[in-house]
């Protein structure tokens, strides 16, 4: 919006893996809230920093068109955003500004049990189930591998029973989904973990110095967490 912004407005998801984390890393850092009715909003009590909560895979957007400055959101979430975006010709609006250490996993390719896998090439011709394209096209690509990206927004690790693809590119953290549908992981396409996310530039009003209040303090609260 045109308006200058005199609060600073954080993303978090509203429930999920990262919902409490997030919550209990920002009030390590000194922040409180005031909830709300609607526990969409909650407005910021110590300092002029408050929470939006929503769906994970709506923050990097939500960044990018302004409507928050910063978000906490996967590693995995922001670099297929972005991905996607460059695809489509189009400049990052949004990055890492800190890793957070929670919510640790990582994007990975996985083949049936049966497969003795011998490498990338492996996957030529074949169809591969994801909710990650854009990393896994980048990772194709990057390979020299011509395979079929198959897109699914659930329930990635039944489609080779289904018959739906050959492998599968998901996220893992245990390996027990993986395992319990007969699949094995076989190549790592991205560490993850939550992750502060900001805009790709700065801010250029009040925002910046909370922004950089904001940081001191966590990088304060990650030192005495790590
Ligand atoms: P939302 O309703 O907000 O869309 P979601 O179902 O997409 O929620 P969660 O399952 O809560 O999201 O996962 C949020 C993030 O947690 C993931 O994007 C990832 O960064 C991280 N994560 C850590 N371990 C795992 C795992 N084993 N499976 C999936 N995500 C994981
Ligand atoms: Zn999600």
């Amino acid at each position: 919006s045109a308006a200058a912004r005199d609060r600073l407005r954080i993303a978090i998801q509203k429930s999920g893996r990262l919902a409490e984390p997030a919550r209990a890393l920002l009030a390590a850092c000194g922040l409180s809230w005031r909830e709300s009715r609607d526990r969409l909003f909650c407005y910021g009590e110590t300092l002029p920093v408050d929470l939006l909560l929503v769906r994970d895979d709506d923050i990097p957007g939500l960044i990018a068109d302004g409507v928050c400055d910063l978000g906490v959101v996967g590693r995995n979430v922001l670099l297929e955003q972005d991905g996607d975006r460059r695809s489509n010709g189009r400049e990052s609006a949004f990055r890492e500004w800190r890793a957070l250490g929670f919510g640790g996993c990582r994007l990975a390719l996985a083949v049936p049990e049966a497969w003795h896998w011998e490498g990338p090439q492996q996957l030529a011709g074949k169809r591969i189930a994801t909710s990650y394209p854009a990393l896994l096209s980048q990772w194709l690509a990057g390979e020299g591998v011509d395979a079929q990206v198959v897109l699914l927004s659930g329930s990635v690790e039944i489609a080779p029973r289904l018959g739906q693809a050959e492998a599968i590119c998901d996220l893992v953290s245990s390996g027990a989904t993986l395992s319990a549908n007969q699949l094995k992981p076989v190549q790592t396409l991205i560490e993850s973990e939550a992750v502060l996310a900001g805009p790709a530039g700065g801010f250029d009003d009040v925002r910046g110095e909370l922004a950089d209040l904001l940081l001191r303090r966590l990088d304060g609260a990650l030192r005495v967490r790590n």
